[in-house]
């Protein structure tokens, strides 16, 4: 690769010298990024990038409602949620009827990782339990409570005696005669299984309701209801994660968890909720609220603030004002005939999957069809070259994770579908 210039290298010390080991850059070539708009992102140098890979901000970026919204609160009250501030009850009730009418209660957190640590304390505490299962490249947060539940996130840490995985339910891997939904319901029952003979029991089902670490799987729509059946039916809860996959990026439903028809005890928002903002939050039925409350009490500085609601509030207008849901599905729609057709011509392309404008593409070695990461990586890098920003997914980190901003546009789509196309010319055997 190019050597770095001066400028760039002397960040790059200043970033690892303040930061240390806990920082994490993007690239062999890290990206100065100056400024963003929509879709479209600029650096210092004045190229511009295609976000194909940011699903913070849901509605775009540096949307001018948005900004306004977080301005002008920001310029009259910011404070704790101790007081009464009439946009955080609208922006409540909006939020509150996007779920289905037993979700009736939200707590406002300021992080994913937050809202996942409350769902596991109210899951326990309402069933007395220890057990959690996750799957098995699941990610939700970075809290000690929340990485215990997150298997790719762990280096040399093990899972604690109480966290059971089970396989992503991924149709790829299923026997003839097999469905997932049965598949996926049978190992959640082994692991419940497990977690009773050893005295912990399950408290709680919690999954990411686009399996997006796993490698992103959607489909078929409804496999999700039988394994929360069998949850249920032995007396534990299921949460969904909607933190990636919520704010209507599946296109069809505002909630992914809608695609599978199921009503879950308790719901996790992030990244989109505030497209940038940090706020997060919790949704959950108030009998489930009411037992938490009884035991702890929860006080969240900045969860709820009136700057949260009212830019929380404009985004959910956005989304309705310019119709984002439908304009995810039908580009999602038009993105994916044109990574099938792509299929069709590099084997190297083992599977195209996803809803709305959450994708992934698969890489596999066309003959012994294993996965195919180093692949992945070089059609990540040489995308940079042409402009998109894009990043993986998966166990094996073999699938590209396609998540551009909800104002998506097919020429958007088409932009892409090229410059994929010139790549995998370059890498791939037809
Ligand atoms: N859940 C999921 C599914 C996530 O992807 C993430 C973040 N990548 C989180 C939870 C944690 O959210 P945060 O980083 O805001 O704490």
């Amino acid at each position: 690769s190019a050597a770095l210039d001066d400028g760039l290298v002397n960040q790059i010390t200043r970033r690892q010298n303040t930061q240390g080991a806990s920082s994490v850059l993007f690239y062999q070539q890290p990206i100065e990024m100056v400024s963003a708009r929509g879709v479209w992102m600029y650096d210092a140098a004045g190229n511009r990038y295609l976000d194909m890979y940011n699903n913070v901000p849901g509605v775009g970026h540096c949307h001018p409602r948005v900004v306004e919204a977080m301005s002008v609160q920001a310029g009259m009250l910011n404070t704790n949620t101790r007081y009464l501030f009439p946009v955080l009850e609208r922006y409540s009730e909006t939020l509150l009827a996007t779920f289905p009418a037993p979700l009736a209660n939200v707590v406002f957190t300021c992080t994913g990782s937050e809202s996942n640590d409350i769902a596991l304390r109210i899951a326990r505490m309402v069933t007395g339990r220890q057990g959690i299962i996750v799957t098995e490249s699941a990610y939700h947060g970075n809290t000690t409570a929340v990485m215990e539940v997150s298997p790719s996130g762990l280096k040399r840490q093990s899972l604690p005696p109480y966290v059971r995985t089970v396989p992503a339910p991924d149709a790829n891997t299923l026997r003839p005669g097999q469905q997932v939904a049965e598949v996926f319901a049978d190992a959640v029952q082994s692991a419940m299984d497990s977690l009773n003979a050893e005295g912990f029991g399950c408290a709680a089902l919690l999954v990411d309701t686009i399996f997006s670490s796993d490698g992103v799987y959607a489909d078929p729509a409804g496999f999700l209801s039988l394994a929360v059946a069998r949850v249920r039916a032995g007396g534990g809860l299921f949460i969904a994660d909607e933190v990636q996959p919520g704010f209507g990026r599946t296109g069809t439903h505002y909630w992914c968890f809608q695609r599978h028809e199921l009503v879950p005890d308790i719901v996790t928002l992030g990244k989109p909720m505030g497209n940038g903002f940090p706020m997060a939050g919790v949704i959950t039925r108030p009998a489930l609220l009411d037992r938490f409350s009884q035991e702890t009490e929860y006080f969240n500085t900045f969860g709820g603030n009136p700057v949260s609601a009212a830019v929380g509030l404009a985004v959910l207008q956005v989304i309705r004002e310019e119709e984002l849901m439908s304009n995810a599905e039908r580009c999602g729609h038009y993105l994916r005939a044109g990574l099938h057709n792509l299929a069709n011509q590099y084997p190297a392309i083992s599977d195209v999957r996803g809803a709305g404008l959450f994708n992934a593409v698969e890489f596999r070695q066309p003959d012994s069809k294993k996965p195919d990461t180093k692949l992945t990586q070089q059609v990540i890098n040489e995308l940079k070259g042409e402009g998109i920003l894009i990043g993986a997914a998966g166990a094996y980190g073999n699938s590209l994770k396609i998540r551009p901003p909800l104002c998506f546009s097919i020429d958007n789509a088409d932009f892409f579908i090229d410059k994929l196309a010139r790549v995998m010319s370059r890498c791939a055997r037809r």
